[in-house]
């Protein structure tokens, strides 16, 4: 019913001529992973999500998962099998530590790889996804005995993750939180309460999970500043390694919800459960945002996954489909009516995705590379760069791309007009999906308020004004060649905008703090929009440098002469939304906040 290709032309003209990935091999994960292995990866990913995952996509939101008597939950048929040629095929363990059985390939490829299983099947794509940050979480906070009993089994697939934060009355308010934590002689703690909304809480891909969950122990402190985080496994782990007795977590219910009907989003009851604290008390925010970060960039790539595989359809649909003619003459005049295609309405809608899908891949393969170096350069300054960036941008990549994204699957949806909205082909269900990845993992709003009150801030602002030097560097660079002034004039502008709102919040939030707050969204929106017209100033030198050079050009010239067809549209016709996102931001928060409550 709908169809994916996994856009690998795409992936290699970013990774080859636009990041030059060739150029870091001086990091240990890029040394052992040449250009031509990243290619042939992805290649191999690929064949899994378009012949074994997308299948499943369709009957799988159909078919949901299921709870049965005694609490455990089946997936829809076919998930399991699909989960096992994804373990057997390695890709659990691509960009995990060699020391517990991971391959140790780039998080820039790792990112790659979620994004062409979260375009095949967004639902089948959360089991692997959510236990890829409990094993960050687990890496970075657990000690020796805990990483040797979980990490490889994490790794290899053969068991998955949780995280649990959300309870019935607090999802982003934590510090609300009610879940409690008794500590026992041996050191273990008995976890009880309960957790909603749980993603792969329990399922029968896998013989145990291992659920990662915040909670308070008996008399810390209130608020944040009280939680801790601990494994709470399915089922105890022996000695020898190996699943043994049940633990008193249980299943209560499954969501009925609007999307992801194959990923089993759960109640989860912890009756004096058997949890092992990770890292230090109270000090469970700090180990959970780690595994966050990573899955905020996770939830991100989604947004754009459902575009992607939305625009690929909508675009074949309007080459098809035959409505009306062409205002400047029939296209097809043998036909009773021209393709939907030749409707300048229609391209609009199409160019829309197209240039945000292109822009933003280019956009999160960046802030992933920012990973990489962070993890594998030699140099200190080098690596903390790349840290305020990844700081900086993490929460621009899971907004921007999750709101965009929802929004570009509407827009696929509505080049169907009514057969996009029935279920027969398939593209309502882009748009349930992606709805989620606005709301979870921090609602989108929160992640605004998080790169005005948090990242902006650092450090005096260091991070957003080494972004502005990368983009005045790279204007500089092609300030003496004329055919890249089309990109760089409107690269600079939103360059600028960017920096008054900046300027702007800095002289008003200290006075107001509501004005921080009211334009936050507008601020991440900006920021999301010059740096997709930063990449797209990339790409179109990279595609004129490739039409210059006859060997290249001869091979694909309609693919380079494409990007620069796409670069000029987000400059013309998407960009300047930045001016719209500054004139709203400076007006600051007295309209937003002047209706007293009641009258709402
Ligand atoms: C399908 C699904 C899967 C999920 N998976 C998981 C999971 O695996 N693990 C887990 O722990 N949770 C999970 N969640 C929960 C999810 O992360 C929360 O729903 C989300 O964080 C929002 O919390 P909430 O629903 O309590 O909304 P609330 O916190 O009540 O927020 C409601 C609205 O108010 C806004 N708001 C709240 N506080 C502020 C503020 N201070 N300033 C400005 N605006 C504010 C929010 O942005 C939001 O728009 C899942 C949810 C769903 C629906």
């Amino acid at each position: 019913m709908t169809r994916y290709t996994a856009p690998l032309t795409e992936f290699r003209f970013l990774f080859h001529e636009v990041l030059g990935l060739e150029r870091y091999g001086n990091l240990k994960s890029f040394a052992e992973t040449t250009p031509e292995l990243f290619d042939a990866v992805l290649g191999e990913a690929a064949k899994l999500c378009e012949e074994v995952l997308h299948p499943l996509n369709i009957p799988g939101d159909r078919q949901g998962c299921t709870l049965h008597e005694d609490g455990s939950v089946t997936t829809p048929e076919g998930f399991k099998d699909a989960y096992r040629a994804y373990v057997e095929g390695g890709w659990p363990a691509l960009a995990c530590d060699p020391e517990f059985g991971g391959q140790g390939m780039p998080v820039t490829l790792s990112l790659a790889l979620n994004e062409i299983v979260s375009s095949a099947n967004m639902a089948f794509g959360m089991y692997p996804g959510l236990t890829h940050g409990a094993y960050e979480a687990l890496h970075q906070h657990g000690t020796d005995a805990q990483k040797q009993t979980y990490l490889p089994k994490l790794t290899s697939g053969e068991w998955t993750g949780t995280m649990n934060l959300t309870e019935p009355h607090c999802g982003t308010d934590l510090g609300l939180m009610r879940s409690k934590a008794v500590e026992q002689a041996d050191g273990s703690y008995k976890i009880s309460g309960q957790k909603i909304f749980i993603s792969a809480g329990e399922h029968d891909l896998t013989e145990n999970i291992i659920h990662l969950v915040l909670a308070r122990i008996e008399g810390a402190p209130e608020g944040i500043k009280g939680i801790s985080l601990f494994i709470v496994p399915k089922f105890l782990v022996g000695e020898d390694g190996t699943p043994g007795a049940r633990n008193a977590v249980s299943c209560g219910a499954l969501e009925e919800k609007m999307g992801i009907h194959g990923n089993a989003t759960c109640v989860l009851n912890y009756d004096d459960a058997t949890g092992y604290l990770i890292g230090e008390p109270h000090k469970g925010m700090r180990a959970m945002f780690t595994m966050m970060n990573e899955a905020r960039l996770g939830v991100g790539l989604q947004g754009l996954a459902q575009s992607q595989i939305a625009y690929e359809n909508a675009a074949d649909y309007a080459r098809e489909r035959q409505q009306g003619r062409a205002l400047s003459g029939p296209a097809a005049p043998d036909a009773p009516a021209d393709p939907i295609i030749v409707h300048p309405d229609v391209r609009r809608m199409l160019m829309d995705q197209r240039a945000f899908n292109e822009g933003a891949r280019a956009f999160y393969l960046w802030v992933g590379l920012q990973a990489d170096i962070l993890r594998g350069d030699d140099d200190a300054g080098t690596r903390q760069k790349a840290d305020d960036f990844l700081a900086l941008l993490t929460p621009v990549v899971k907004a921007y791309l999750t709101d965009r994204g929802f929004r570009h699957c509407v827009e696929a949806q509505q080049v169907y007009g009514g057969h996009g909205y029935i279920a027969e082909h398939g593209m309502e269900q882009f748009v349930r999906d992606a709805r989620i990845a606005m709301i979870y993992e921090g609602a989108n709003g929160i992640q605004a308020l998080d790169l005005v009150g948090r990242k902006l801030p650092a450090d005096g602002g260091r991070a957003i004004f080494a972004f502005f030097g990368e983009i005045d560097t790279l204007i500089a660079s092609h300030a003496d060649k004329d055919a890249m002034q089309e990109f760089c004039t409107p690269l600079k502008q939103a360059r600028d905008r960017l920096e008054q709102a900046t300027m702007w919040f800095l002289e008003n939030g200290a006075k107001n703090p509501d004005h921080l707050a009211a334009g936050s969204t507008d601020y991440l929106h900006l920021v999301g929009l010059t740096a997709l017209a930063w990449m797209w100033t990339q790409m179109a030198d990279a595609a004129q440098q490739a039409l210059a050079n006859a060997e290249a050009a001869s091979e694909a010239p309609a693919f380079y002469e494409a990007k620069l067809v796409t670069a000029r549209y987000f400059m013309q016709r998407v960009l300047p939304d930045s001016a719209g996102h500054l004139a709203k931001l400076t007006s600051g928060a007295d309209s937003m906040m002047a209706l007293p409550t009641e009258a709402f």
